[in-house]
């Protein structure tokens, strides 16, 4: 045996060291699975769900935070782990409301998955009484702590993924509650509203506001497109419903350059492709007010005023700022534009949005 070996479901397979059980598990096409598992951050083992039977052990490990070893004998699957892992279900299905049909996350919560992959027809144990309010006070995020699971993804990923440092555990026991500050709420924390924690929410305690009712999760389509704010050119999924509209924005997991972050714009701030107020024609200014006019008369009309300009008072009488949201394309486009020719180096563009 080689000294990076050990036997998976009594598979020999090889490891690197530094790896963990749940690694190698991936590695091999083995699911393991998990609730508090954040690829980005360190491995917690908080939510015992990927328990694992490793000979000579003495009780079961966590695959996530457990060091792949050599000669390690590990079974990811047997009739003790399925026990451990139903018992673990049935207490979080009790530990909250875990009202299902009302739930915003029905259909993408890995809870529901997870009690339908291990058959839980029963909870054995009473549900617990939930103490802290639900909070909607914010126009972009609903905490719903009866629904949470003190995975704590949220917390790893508003503090190590975003290191926004705004939220932490608080409180102990049947207490325990994720809190924000000195337990405020988002709006009076130091939370940025980037919303990478309810991204992260394997369940439904942290939705967004506003998709609420715009459609259930096998209902909306997946469509990738970029960011249309900054330059950053963040890769997004937007969840569009049956009418056609946004029902809300998720960023890409593991595509360049933000792998699957997102700052408040990106994520929240999409309403604008829905205003009344959204120019859709050119528009020439006559006197005091403005008329429509196609693309070809205004176009006509900037290349007239430009040459009289340049006639007039000469090129550098001219300046360009193009626009950050640009793709890089346009914006080599309009240097050539302005350099080779109208003849000035007069070309910027606005940094920000
Ligand atoms: S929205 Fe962003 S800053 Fe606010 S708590 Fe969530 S991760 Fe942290
Ligand atoms: S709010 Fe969601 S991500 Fe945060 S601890 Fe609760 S269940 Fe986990």
């Amino acid at each position: 045996m080689s000294h990076t070996m050990l036997q998976l479901n009594g598979m020999h397979v090889k490891f690197e060291p530094g790896q963990s059980i749940l690694d190698v598990a991936t590695n091999s096409g083995i699911e393991i699975p998990t609730l508090c598992y954040l690829k980005e951050a360190a491995p917690t083992g908080a939510c015992r769900m990927c328990m694992v039977e490793v000979a000579g052990a003495r009780s079961l490990v966590a695959a996530c935070s457990t060091p792949a070893a050599e000669g390690m004998e590990i079974w990811t699957d047997s009739e003790r782990v399925h026990r451990a892992r139903k018992l673990n279900i049935e207490l979080l299905l009790a530990s909250g409301e875990h009202d299902c049909l009302v739930c915003e996350a029905n259909g993408n919560c890995r809870l529901q998955d997870l009690a339908y992959k291990y058959g839980i027809i029963q909870v054995r144990f009473p549900r617990s009484f939930h103490p802290h309010q639900k909070e909607e006070e914010n126009p972009f995020i609903i905490r719903d702590f009866s629904r949470c699971i003190l995975c704590g993804r949220c917390v790893q990923a508003c503090n190590e993924v975003m290191v926004n440092r705004a939220i932490s555990y608080g409180y102990r026991g049947s207490h325990s509650k994720i809190v924000a500050g000195t337990d405020q709420s988002y709006f009076d924390s130091d939370c940025v509203f980037c919303g990478q924690c309810v991204q992260v929410c394997p369940v439904g305690a942290l939705v967004e506001r506003k998709s609420r009712y715009r459609g259930r999760t096998w209902e909306l389509k997946k469509v990738r497109t970029t960011c249309p704010y900054c330059g950053v050119g963040c890769q997004l999924w937007l969840h569009v419903n049956d009418e056609g509209r946004i029902a809300k924005v998720t960023a890409v997991e593991d595509g360049a350059p933000n792998k699957g972050r997102l700052c408040v714009k990106g994520r929240f701030a999409y309403d604008f492709i829905y205003s009344e107020d959204r120019l859709t024609t050119p528009l020439i200014k006559e006197g005091e007010g403005f008329r429509e006019a196609s693309w070809d008369e205004a176009l006509d009309l900037v290349a007239t005023k430009f040459t009289e300009i340049k006639e007039k008072y000469g090129p550098d009488a001219i300046a360009g700022v193009s626009c950050a949201r640009s793709i890089n394309e346009d914006s080599y486009q309009m240097q050539k534009l302005f350099r080779s020719v109208i003849g000035t180096n007069n070309i910027d563009h606005c940094a920000r949005t």
